[in-house]
């Protein structure tokens, strides 16, 4: 019986019964049919080395779509144009070689692309930008056409057998030291020897919360598991996605960091990033994880209403007016929520 988890960053760490120190790469010694539950980049990277290594993958996903807090929204104007955002993660760096000789390869296959632009931070005290992206000069990686682009890719690779729309809702460990996985919808979704975990809500409170039911993983049967779950920091973050008629041109780059502001943390230009549609200048902006705790205080951990999401949405954005910019009025404006931990 394996159960692996993932963590941010590509770097996984699991648990086997037999051999505490497996990590995803052996697992094939171990498991010769594995679920992975989670379409973000690390179950998607994970599903598709285990797949090359000749190991049956079956990803199961709750949402619509891969790419999990790589993902890409589709939003429709109010007079009918299509706006693309990557709402959750911006863009990557790399730090790890292996990581890097991964994105080489997705940058020869056309998934990835550098972002190659100016970057910053604005002191909202001294109403200016200071010097140009000194805190972090590594190289900027996006996702082509949009940051849900390698996610899809590796989710259709030969070997891996994706399900979309599939909430697992129960992870049961059965006495030939298989793994029994039934959906939120109680249909029965297999038997697996291996089971890879990338999401911290399958076994937290927050699953509660969200669904009114008990998590899908029961932490006694994996204390290993409970202790590392712990290790990994959760906090909120509101984004929100802007479209405007005309380029900003009082902004002299394509992201930055805000210092001394309250309310928001990082804003960058959505069309600015190689392959995007350059038909409206369309803006991100990333709430401070104080900010989003502060809403979470008042409106509780369940699905935002829509009510919450446009009195966000104001806050945000008058936050942003107000640093003396001469922000214009846009014609699209709308925020989302995670409740995520961010790297
Ligand atoms: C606003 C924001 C800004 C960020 N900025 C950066 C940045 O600049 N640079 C950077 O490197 N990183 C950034 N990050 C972090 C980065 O996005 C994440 O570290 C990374 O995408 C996490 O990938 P993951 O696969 O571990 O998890 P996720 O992407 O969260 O994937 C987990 C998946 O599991 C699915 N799932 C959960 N429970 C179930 C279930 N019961 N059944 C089926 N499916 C389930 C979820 O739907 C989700 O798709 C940012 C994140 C956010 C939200």
């Amino acid at each position: 019986m394996t159960i692996t988890t993932i963590s941010y960053k590509l770097r996984p760490f699991c648990l086997c019964k037999s051999d505490p120190s497996i990590d995803s790469a052996t697992m094939s010694n171990v498991a010769t049919k594995v679920a992975v539950v989670g379409s973000g980049i690390s179950g998607a990277v994970c599903a598709s080395a285990l797949a090359k290594n000749g190991i049956s993958v079956t990803l199961f996903e709750s949402a619509r779509g891969p790419g999990g807090r790589m993902s890409q929204r589709r939003e429709i104007s109010e007079d009918g144009k299509e706006l693309l955002f990557d709402h959750g993660a911006p863009f990557f760096s790399v730090s790890n070689c292996d990581v890097l000789k991964l994105v080489h390869e997705w940058e020869s296959k056309g998934l990835v692309a550098e972002w190659k632009e100016n970057f910053g931070s604005f002191d909202c005290i001294s109403k200016k930008f200071l010097d140009n992206d000194q805190e972090a000069p590594n190289k900027k990686y996006v996702g082509l056409p949009g940051m849900n682009s390698i996610c899809k890719a590796l989710c259709n690779e030969t070997g891996v057998e994706s399900k979309f729309g599939a909430s697992i809702g129960r992870l049961e460990c059965l006495d030939d030291e298989k793994w029994s996985l039934t959906g939120l919808d109680g249909k029965n979704l297999g038997h697996f020897s291996g089971v890879v975990l990338s999401d911290k809500s399958i076994a937290s409170p927050r699953f509660t919360h969200v669904t009114g039911r008990p998590p899908p993983l029961d932490l006694s049967l994996t204390p290993e598991l409970a202790l590392k779950l712990q290790d990994i920091p959760v906090s909120p973050c509101f984004a929100l996605m802007l479209a405007f008629a005309e380029p900003l041109s009082s902004i002299s780059v394509k992201g930055f960091s805000f210092k001394n502001s309250e309310i928001l943390r990082w804003s960058h230009c959505e069309s600015s990033k190689p392959g995007r549609s350059t038909a409206s200048e369309r803006w991100v902006l990333h709430s401070t994880a104080n900010y989003a705790s502060g809403v979470i205080a008042q409106t509780g951990l369940q699905k935002p209403s829509s009510a919450t999401l446009t009195k966000v949405a104001e806050e945000l954005f008058r936050e942003f007016q107000s640093i003396g910019l001469n922000i214009p009025q846009p014609f699209f404006m709308k925020a989302h929520r995670w409740l995520v931990h961010l790297d």
